[in-house]
């Protein structure tokens, strides 16, 4: 796996090497924080159920 995941303030979540500069759902500026590996994990093991 390669990049983050991001996570907007609104709630918006995308992936990639650096956070997006602009939210594609609220389009606020630098609103994302990186989210811990660990909840990382957590979902993928629900994706791939
Ligand atoms: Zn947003």
């Amino acid at each position: 796996m390669t990049g983050f995941m991001w996570q907007c303030e609104c709630g918006q979540i995308e992936y990639g090497e650096i956070p997006p500069e602009e939210c594609s759902k609220c389009h606020k500026i630098n609103s994302f924080t990186k989210l811990p590996e660990e909840i990382i994990g957590e979902r993928e093991k629900e994706i791939t159920k």
